[in-house]
């Protein structure tokens, strides 16, 4: 797919520079010129007068006890780290509210009540690429760190090495490195449709594509049929890749499929799916106009919202 890379965390041009993670020196002078993204509890710092993400001076205020640990890597002739301040309790927490996402901003005494930590899924699709991708990069990693404390062989406490890429285990020597662990997420057509589903708790009226975990040992192709037979009974026959997407909620990489179906008769597992239903273009495009009796759209920024939009358009290729 050609536009495959316009996607929401693709595109971006963060140069990681990997050569970097294990030269502390080198990494100690780049920050003196470079900038630093906050996250606190899976949040990220965003500047709303500016727009976009709020990257600070190593030197501000509220790094004074967060030296940053982690380097992402060099993009505009900077260096950019991220720092964790989940430790950090606030005197008033913001109000969650319901939904696919925490619309609560979290401010905080040491900056602007213009700047806050907030959900990334609620403004993925404001970001320019590069934000994007190192928003996605820093909550990655640091919801790796704060899961991954134990070594997965022995159990003893693991401590964090190569600028944040890696843990190692000072008791047997294993040496862990970040997981992302893909999903298969598919455009089933048949003629002029595309099935759609919506899982339990979503919010009223919303459906998108159906997608899954993939298994070990499977090809993504096996998982897409395997998903699609599973979730609501339909065969399908042809695979092929479009496009993928970083979802780093926790730890995805979405793979964007379109799949043939060969039946069209809807069976669905009730755990999975609480409904599934073939819908035309027609109605696709009242969907997204958001004029459909019954049917919302998804969020913003996902790659299922990504691929319908691209099969009505016919770019696919
Ligand atoms: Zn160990």
């Amino acid at each position: 797919m050609r536009l495959a890379e316009t996607v929401t965390f693709g595109g971006g041009d963060l140069e990681r520079a990997a050569y970097l993670r294990a030269q502390p020196d080198r990494l100690a002078e780049a920050l003196v010129g470079g900038v630093v993204l906050p996250l606190w509890r899976g949040r990220v710092l965003f500047d709303a007068v500016a727009g976009g993400l709020a990257l600070l001076p190593p030197d501000a205020p509220l790094l004074r006890d967060h030296p940053p640990e982690i380097f992402l890597g060099l993009s505009g002739g900077r260096a950019h780290f991220a720092t964790d301040l989940s430790g950090w309790s606030p005197d008033a927490p913001a109000v969650a509210t319901g939904g696919l996402f925490d619309s609560g901003r979290q401010t905080h005494p040491d900056l602007p009540e213009s700047i806050a930590f907030e959900d990334l899924r609620g403004r993925m699709a404001d970001l320019s690429p590069t934000e994007a991708e190192l928003a996605a990069t820093a909550r990655g990693l640091l919801q790796w760190h704060s899961t991954h404390g134990f070594c997965a062989a022995c159990g003893g406490a693991s401590v964090m090495a190569q600028a944040g890429w890696q843990r190692n285990c000072p008791a047997c020597n294993a040496t862990h490195f970040p997981r992302t662990d893909p999903v298969v997420i598919m455009l089933v057509t048949r003629g002029n449709s595309v099935l759609l589903g919506r899982s339990p708790g979503w919010p009223e009226g919303m459906f998108s594509l159906l997608a899954g975990f993939m298994e070990p040992g499977e090809t993504m192709e096996a998982a897409v049929r395997r998903e699609v037979a599973e979730e609501a009974g339909v065969r399908v026959g042809a695979v092929r890749y479009l496009a993928s997407q970083p979802w780093p909620f926790p730890a995805s990489l979405m793979l964007g499929a379109q799949a043939e179906a060969l039946s069209d008769e809807i069976t669905l597992d009730p755990v999975e799916l609480e409904a599934a239903r073939w819908v035309n273009r027609e109605e696709l495009v009242e969907i997204f106009a958001e004029r459909h009796p019954d049917i919302r759209p998804g969020r913003k920024g996902a790659i299922a919202r990504f691929l319908m939009l691209n099969w009505l358009a016919d770019r696919l290729e």
